[in-house]
């Protein structure tokens, strides 16, 4: 018998591992950028062409390698940064694996260019899927120099597998921000396709935060910082009218970014009823988290952005608190009651301790039309040691809504603790609809829980699915009901019909027909064009798309230091507000990676953003449109489903009125 186990040969580990470590473009220049970090550089400079996949080259001036270490580091398990197991608990550096240039070299073509500061000479390695091609010396600059081209060239399976060069690239770019973020002091750029992305001077924290968020959002952080026993927390947290779907948010533990949807809800707890309760809207926020390095677990894969804290409610409790505490200082309630003791000095819970989240009770009987009703004691009073301050900002305004602060809302409740924002989105009373309420259905309808075609006649549903494709139907009587339905009968039938998703479907399949015969839409002038700020990475995107923006009806120019002016929006936009109507879209357009939902396409994808959001600025829908909308929609293919994939109306026939009525 022959033995069957034979050892790897160092070339197929390399590119097994290369699967964990080098996942995308991206996770090169994640690993490449912290190694310059690791190397103590004060500038580093990334530049990639077509997503990654052509080159990605970092240059940094950091410390160098000598002629042997530049081929060594190459070797899998080759790392200066520990030499002892015990190290890894009292690291400091990125890196400890040894495991990235291997990776990288066993998977692409790379060349590496080095020299210490004291060096006469640096040294070159070339190496081709793990081929070694040159080790020579070289003059070159002080600092490290690393150039990747064809990635995964070795190995179709995975380049075949890249997404697209807007997707990859934009991938890159936010593992850029995340380095970024972590080092103010080091200077930062990042070039695609030779179009500077971002140019930031090596600085402090705020300005190096503004540098990564807008202006825009920058002028809305408040800052946070909270320290004890268990967590130190520093950072920026926006105001609540800041809060969108789609706002940039960072969290760092110790230096390295992770993501935990958890904590996400600690903030949203705080500001509660300060913004809509949808899980997705959130402020902008750059959170910065110190603890005990044996408190958490960060030892996932290293591609991973996972963290395991040891004190994951306690955290979560502080971090609600801080976020509060934060609110309060800038006079946004609810607010904290700083007198009655320090609500910072959270005690250790022990694990299974039940720990209760501070909550702020309302009254569902609160009545803003009962003179006699009080506000305080509507409100009910906080938990603990807050304090409602509600009732001295308070103002009850006579239209079915009060507002506190900045924020306003309607008057109904829905049964938890939570103020419901019960929004049509065609809501009669323009002035009792604040902004934050139209977001609120921006909300519940656009993003876009896309569901795939074939799910769209399955299931067993009372009500059959409509087929109105065959010939006109005729519509005998159509009413609005609560201003939200439509309620529309046939000859044959009586269909409910969800007014603002009808509504959108009818504009979307329009806008979509128009741009088949003439592949633009209808530009509308503005009288006054907008100058407009934007992200850095949105800037990008409007540069990017420029061409296909162009065809859906906008019309702007590229100005400097990331400013865009609006000259026309798409004429269907009417009502909308053209700056929201093109930040949403650039939301839309960085948002989705995968296209693979119910709509298509980019395109489409973008019309129905467009036509979302057109069709919810129009309001009072007169009953001439309405008959109008209820006619186009009975007799579209695609009668059934609002572009986001939900479902816009259910058929009665006389048939199921007897059987109901039996
Ligand atoms: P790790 O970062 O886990 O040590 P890597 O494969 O990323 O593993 O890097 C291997 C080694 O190569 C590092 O430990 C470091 O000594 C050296 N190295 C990598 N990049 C640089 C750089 N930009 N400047 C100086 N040394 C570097
Ligand atoms: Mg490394």
């Amino acid at each position: 018998m022959t033995d069957v186990i034979k050892r790897l040969s160092e070339y197929v580990a390399n590119q097994i591992a290369a699967g964990e470590v080098v996942t995308a473009p991206s996770s090169v220049v994640k690993e490449l950028m912290e190694n310059a970090i690791d190397a103590g550089a004060s500038l580093v400079i990334v530049n990639v062409k077509e997503g990654g996949s052509e080159l990605i080259q970092i240059v940094d001036d950091g410390c160098g390698m000598s002629f042997d270490d530049a081929l060594s580091c190459f070797e899998r398990h080759a790392t200066s940064k520990i030499s002892d197991v015990n190290d890894i608990y009292s690291l400091s550096t990125y890196g400890f694996r040894g495991e990235a240039l291997a990776s990288i070299a066993a998977v692409a073509e790379v060349e590496l260019l080095t020299r210490r500061e004291d060096d006469e000479l640096g040294t070159r390695v070339v190496i081709h899927a793990g081929e070694i091609k040159d080790h020579s010396p070289v003059a070159c600059a002080k600092g490290t120099q690393f150039i990747i081209k064809n990635l995964f060239y070795n190995i179709p399976a995975r380049r075949n597998f890249l997404k697209s060069k807007r997707v990859e690239t934009s991938n890159i770019i936010t593992e850029f921000e995340h380095v970024v973020l972590s080092y103010p002091k080091v200077t930062f750029c990042i070039y695609d396709n030779e179009q500077i992305v971002y140019n930031l001077p090596a600085s402090v924290l705020r300005p190096r935060v503004s540098g990564v968020l807008g202006k825009q959002n920058n002028a809305a952080l408040m800052d946070l910082y909270i320290d004890n026993d268990i967590v130190e927390i520093r950072g920026y947290v926006g105001k609540p009218e800041s809060a969108k779907k789609s706002s940039p948010h960072y969290m760092f533990v110790n230096g390295r970014y992770f993501y935990k949807s958890y904590f996400n809800k600690a903030i949203q707890l705080a500001y509660e009823k300060l913004m809509p309760s949808d899980k997705r809207y959130l402020p902008p926020y750059v959170l910065y988290f110190t603890i005990d390095a044996s408190r958490i677990d960060v030892n996932v894969s290293p591609s991973k952005t996972e963290v395991k804290f040891d004190d994951e409610q306690a955290v979560f409790q502080i971090l609600e608190l801080a976020v509060k505490e934060s609110l309060g200082k800038n006079g946004i309630v609810p607010m904290i009651d700083f007198e009655a003791g320090s609500p910072i000095d959270v005690p250790l819970f022990n694990e299974g301790d039940d720990i209760k989240v501070p909550s702020l009770d309302v009254n569902p009987y609160f009545n803003p039309f009962d003179e006699s009703f009080s506000f305080s004691t509507a409100v009910g009073s906080f938990d603990g040691s807050f304090r409602s301050s509600i009732s001295e900002n308070a103002t009850i305004t006579g239209s079915g809504s009060f507002s506190i602060g900045e924020a306003a809302f309607e008057n109904s409740y829905s049964g938890d603790d939570l103020i419901d924002l019960d929004i049509s989105g065609f809501n009669e009373n323009e002035n009792a609809t604040s902004v934050n309420v139209e977001r609120e259905e921006v909300f519940h309808d656009v993003d876009i829980e896309y569901i795939n075609d074939d799910n769209t006649s399955s299931g067993q549903e009372t009500f059959e699915d409509i087929d109105v494709s065959a010939e006109n139907i005729e519509i005998r009587s159509c009413n609005k009901f609560k201003e939200r339905y439509l309620i529309v009968s046939t000859d044959l039938m009586i269909f409910v019909v969800h007014l603002a998703r009808a509504s959108w479907r009818v504009m979307y399949d329009g806008l979509m027909r128009e741009l088949a015969v003439t592949k633009t839409l209808n530009r509308q002038k503005l009288l006054f064009p907008e100058e407009i700020e934007l992200s850095a990475k949105h800037y990008y995107i409007a540069s990017e798309q420029q061409g296909d923006f162009m065809s859906l009806g906008f019309d702007y120019s590229l100005e400097e230091s990331n400013r865009v002016v609006l000259n026309s929006v798409p004429a269907e936009g009417g009502g909308a507000d053209a700056q929201l109507l093109f930040e949403e879209l650039l939301d839309s357009a960085d948002a989705d990676n995968s296209t693979d939902g119910y709509l298509k396409t980019r395109r489409e994808m973008n019309v129905a953003r467009i036509s979302y959001i057109a069709s919810s600025a129009k309001r009072n829908i007169s009953d001439k449109e309405c008959l109008y909308i209820a006619e186009t929609l009975l007799n579209s293919v695609e009668a059934s489903y609002a572009p986001n994939g939900k479902k816009i109306l259910f058929n009665m026939t006389e048939d199921d009125i007897e059987k109901i009525l039996k």
